[in-house]
């Protein structure tokens, strides 16, 4: 840590700061320029709070240079980490893993044909809310159980692995049996109770970015999950509240290098939730390939007008298709290959 002292500030002041720092747990290393000086803070695990050294007295600015997560850095493990899924599928690797399906699981024809359809086109994971996070308490909250028994039909019979939400710390036990990755939603990304009770199972996790959620905030979310043991964590940008109103979300494509610098964790996006609109979902599922990302989540619907939820933002089975395809001629041009 860096603690800038302000011009002017006497030796008084300059030795009440380094004694601070001392008691804390710090070694300082002092540096004394022609107008200011400039405090080394050499220490690690120790925790404080940033904001009580910027009111000493003296004290002009203060920067963190290591980063409060450790797990989830890049420098734990700097060559990358791939997460290993069943049936020999890869996230982080060299292919770009693709999970589609419909926001939620409806019915057994709903969620076989959009299986089939999503599968046909390269898709390798089938995505469906069975526990649905809405924002009004009379919307659809999903078939619970029910819909969980109808993923693992429809993936088994399409050779697809499975995604679901898990929205509260009961449910876990239960999902266990059904799914291949457990999916935090955005609403959940600081319900702490859950992620560290995730950090014991040892299932994939996919960890996504809460609406108002700094891309630092993701990582210590995925902290804890991680220092719970569980280390299969895959983090995924869905877009985040600004004050655009012309999307549902902003979908901020910049996350995905800016977390491949930060972390090591393999990186999701999801442009459905992203933008919030059909016609916008392709651009920004190209513009995330192109950007590095390892795997997409994307809602596919069989017949979308008639959805239950987000079928606004859910593409024909013939656009997630047509998708598919573009995104193999973009992949191999960032050395990157699709299914
Ligand atoms: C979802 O993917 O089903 C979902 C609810 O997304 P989010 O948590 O990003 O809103
Ligand atoms: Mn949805």
């Amino acid at each position: 840590m860096i603690v800038a002292m302000q011009e002017g500030a006497d030796e008084q002041l300059i030795q009440q700061v380094i004694e601070h720092l001392v008691k804390i747990g710090f070694e300082v290393h002092r540096s004394t320029g022609a107008r200011m000086t400039v405090l080394g803070a050499v220490g690690s695990g120790i925790d404080f709070d940033i904001r009580n050294l910027e009111l000493l007295p003296g004290v002009q600015e203060v920067h963190r240079i290591s980063s409060p997560y450790k797990l989830a850095g890049r420098s734990f493990r700097p060559e990358g980490t791939i997460v290993k899924l069943a049936n020999g599928i890869d996230v982080g690797g060299n292919e770009i893993v693709v999970m589609a399906g419909p926001c939620s699981v409806e019915s057994r024809e709903q969620i076989l044909s959009t299986a089939e359809a999503v599968a046909k086109a390269g898709a390798k994971v089938l995505r469906g809310g069975a526990f649905k996070p809405r924002s009004s308490p009379y919307s659809f909250q999903g078939h619970g159980e029910e819909a969980l028994k109808l993923l693992r039909e429809a993936g088994e019979k399409f050779k697809l692995l499975v995604i679901s939400e898990v929205m509260e710390i009961s449910q876990i036990p239960m999902m266990l049996p059904y799914v291949d990755i457990l999916q935090v939603g955005a609403r959940n990304m600081q319900n702490f109770n859950l992620l560290r009770e995730l950090g014991k199972v040892r299932k994939p996790v996919l960890l996504k970015r809460g609406i108002a959620a700094t891309l630092e905030e993701l990582l210590l979310s995925a902290e804890y999950i991680m220092a719970g043991g569980n280390y299969d964590v895959i983090l995924c940008e869905r877009g985040i509240r600004t004050f655009e109103t012309y999307t549902r979300n902003t979908m901020d494509i910049s996350a995905i290098p800016i977390i491949h610098k930060l972390s090591h964790l393999p990186m999701t996006a999801d442009p459905s939730h992203g933008t919030g609109r059909r016609d916008k979902v392709s651009p920004m599922a190209r513009a995330s390939v192109a950007a590095g990302a390892d795997a997409l989540l994307i809602e596919v619907h069989c017949d979308p007008n008639k959805a239950w939820s987000d079928g606004a933002q859910s593409l024909f089975p013939e656009q997630f298709s047509k998708l598919m395809d573009e995104l193999r001629m973009i992949a191999p041009a960032v050395g990157r290959k699709i299914g």
